[in-house]
């Protein structure tokens, strides 16, 4: 069994660290984009943004640029993060960041 040093992750939740789905660095939660799978009637699921980190359910990260999501989309990460099987509906995120490909 593995004893936790508690004095050297002080301050964790201030400085919580998670990893980009695109181009899997290691960040700053604040610097990343959370986005949850929400269903979808069209394509089986929808990758959605949720900027408060309010919404519900499995939730995957990602900064914010079309280099990221472009990998993300490439490597099939969404599914893996976030459970779901099928080809994800990224149209809120390529709105929001601005996608470089059409
Ligand atoms: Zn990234």
């Amino acid at each position: 069994m593995v004893q936790h040093d508690l004095s050297a992750t002080g301050g964790e939740r201030a400085s919580a660290v998670r990893t980009c789905v695109g181009c899997r660095q290691r960040t700053l939660a604040a610097e990343l984009l959370r986005v949850v799978a929400r269903e979808s009637e069209s394509s089986g699921f929808a990758v959605v943004p949720d900027p408060r980190r309010r919404l519900s359910g499995r939730g995957a990260w990602l900064h914010p640029t079309p280099e990221c999501l472009g990998l993300a989309v490439r490597r099939r990460a969404f599914g893996r993060a976030l459970r779901v099987t099928g080809h994800p509906d990224t149209a809120a995120l390529d709105q929001l960041v601005g996608s470089t490909e059409q």
